[in-house]
């Protein structure tokens, strides 16, 4: 599910992981069968967020592993990542009925558990793939509101507390599913991903 060279990182990652299996901090419990927390390298450079688990997620407890993460495979290898190389997590752990967006009080009930990863990583870039990490990290940060399709492909330099990062915002993976045209942008952006350094 996930590795490091750093045993404190794993640990940490593992009470994440133990908490939020037993979360009940929104009603997304009731339905759930499994929180899904990420999975990927624990001492990468590069986090990728999504939006929540779908129901191949649910059942199998690993983020992205329906048709959307065949497309992100796909956009990782074409940009010469593999899912070792990174992290990938999502703003939610528990699935929405129906796959619906998350609401806003999930996103922020689940915010713990997001801002604890992120500090066990300490990435230097995070990818926030769609609308739902968009709107959650341009709040955060204090730098306003904007559609996945007018500020994919751009950097955002932040401020946190384990230094300086760039947010790189990119189109869902799942976008790619319903509009074919999207997934050379798609790659491309990946591809830029791919060359980013911090900040
Ligand atoms: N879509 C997401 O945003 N996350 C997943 O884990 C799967 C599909």
């Amino acid at each position: 599910m996930y590795h490091s060279t750093d045993e404190a990182k794993t640990t940490r990652m593992d009470v994440v992981r133990d908490r939020a299996r037993i979360c009940t901090r929104c009603g997304l419990w009731e339905s759930r069968t499994n929180a899904v927390v990420g999975s990927g390298s624990l001492d990468s450079e590069i986090v990728l967020v999504g939006e929540a688990p779908g129901r191949a997620e649910d059942e199998s407890g690993l983020p992205f592993v329906g048709r959307a993460g065949k497309l992100l495979d796909d956009a990782l290898g074409k940009a010469g990542l593999s899912r070792g190389d990174v992290f990938i997590m999502n703003v939610v752990k528990c699935r929405p009925p129906n796959n619906r967006r998350p609401k806003k009080v999930e996103m922020v009930s689940c915010e713990p558990y997001l801002v604890e990863q992120l500090e066990i990583i300490e990435p230097s870039v995070i990818a926030l793939m769609g609308n739902s990490p968009l709107s959650y990290f341009l709040q955060k940060y204090g730098l306003g509101r904007a559609a996945i399709g007018s500020v994919h492909g751009k950097a955002y330099h932040v401020d946190t507390s384990w230094g300086g990062v760039t947010l790189f915002p990119l189109y869902h993976p799942a976008a790619a599913i319903y509009n074919r045209k999207l997934t050379e942008t798609l790659e491309k952006d990946f591809e830029r991903l791919a060359g980013l350094e911090g900040p």
